[in-house]
């Protein structure tokens, strides 16, 4: 059994990120950290691989820097990394980044699940995990805060609105956990030596079999023309209550078109 655990690296969140003036993309330094919201779903798929006897390997796209990240994740147990970095992803967006991944996943074969986290901290739209399922052609299950396998079952606790539901689905699957759904393990000093020997396929898209005019800005259909500061937050509006105050309020509320 394979299981692939997408997985982010990403600039270290304490430190203050700076953007390129020009392309306004983030800069990304060589010291990237494993996003944290990545770790959970390492982890689950580190359990899951320990009670089935599966190979854990790390999908990843974006600038490779010195492999950081990567390694945490590889520290913690997972068997091998692919890591599509390439110059022509630059700008790329979600859907992009989600064929990179499904392609890459793809042609490593006969991977049985694949897990992800809900969110990435710096990207945070949400819909990398359905859109590789979807181009998977696979069934996509999404915040997912427990889950197990029974033979080919995969079996998800989804959050929901009011509690959560059960879901089955039968593998392969493509499962989203979310942050909290285990206890991501520290690395031991035998998990960080042994990373620094595991195999790290490093394909460019061209590898992938995705065309150069396909990914990047272009491919994404987008362009980043501007990026401003947010406002600085203004003193707002005091209501001193002398028995009228609600009326103040109602006007403010209808003024902001709120009701
Ligand atoms: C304007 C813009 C510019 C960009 N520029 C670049 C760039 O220059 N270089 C570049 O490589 N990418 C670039 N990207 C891609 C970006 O870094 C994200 O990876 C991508 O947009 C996915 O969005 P997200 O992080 O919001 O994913 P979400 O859907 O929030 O992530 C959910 C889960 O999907 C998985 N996932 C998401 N992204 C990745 C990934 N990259 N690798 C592995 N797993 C992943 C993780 O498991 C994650 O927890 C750019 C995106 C945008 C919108």
């Amino acid at each position: 059994m394979k299981i692939a655990v997408c997985a982010k690296q990403i600039p270290d969140p304490a430190t203050p990120y700076s953007l390129d003036p020009e392309t306004h993309f983030v800069v990304r330094p060589n010291d990237q950290v494993l996003d944290d919201t990545d770790r959970y779903g390492v982890e689950m798929a580190l359990q899951l691989a320990e009670a089935n006897d599966a190979e854990v390997v790390l999908v990843s796209m974006g600038p490779a820097g010195n492999l950081q990240g990567v390694r945490q994740a590889l520290a913690m147990g997972a068997d091998k990394a692919i890591v599509v970095d390439d110059e022509g992803l630059r700008g790329s967006g979600a859907l992009v980044t989600a064929k990179v991944l499904a392609a890459a996943i793809q042609q490593e074969g006969g991977v049985d699940l694949v897990i992800t986290g809900t969110e990435s901290t710096d990207g945070y739209t949400g819909v990398v995990p359905q859109q590789i399922a979807a181009l998977l052609g696979l069934p996509a299950l999404s915040f997912a805060r427990k889950v197990e396998l029974d033979g080919t079952t995969l079996k998800v606790e989804r959050i929901s609105a009011t509690g959560y539901d059960d879901v089955e689905c039968p593998l392969p699957a493509v499962v989203a956990v979310t942050s909290g759904a285990v206890e991501p393990r520290y690395p031991t000093f035998k998990g960080i030596m042994a990373a620094k020997s595991k195999p790290v396929e490093q394909p460019t898209a061209a590898d992938l079999g995705i065309a150069a005019d396909a990914i990047g800005e272009a491919g994404s259909g987008q362009e980043i023309t501007s990026v401003e500061d947010a406002p600085s937050r203004t003193a707002g509006t005091k209501i001193v209550d002398e028995g009228e105050a609600f009326q103040a309020i109602v006007e403010l509320l209808e003024k902001a078109k709120v009701i």
